[in-house]
């Protein structure tokens, strides 16, 4: 039985390609303040100002030991 070679010529995927760099970039890249230390910061990633997440220090960061 023959088989299908591709679904999407390669007009069609750089269209859905397009699509889907659209949308990681508006829904994936929530920023909001962060809880702990009130930095602009991306909803579900680790703080980059503070290093937390959920209230708990994933990146010890050099302004904790001074
Ligand atoms: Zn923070």
């Amino acid at each position: 039985m023959a088989l299908q070679k591709r679904r999407r010529g390669p007009t069609r995927f750089r269209q859905q390609r397009s699509a889907w760099m659209k949308k990681s970039g508006e829904n994936h890249m929530m920023v909001q303040p962060c809880p702990s230390c009130g930095a602009p910061r991306i909803s579900h990633r680790v703080c980059m100002s503070c290093g937390q997440y959920r209230g708990e220090t994933i990146i010890a960061k050099k302004a904790a030991d001074e």
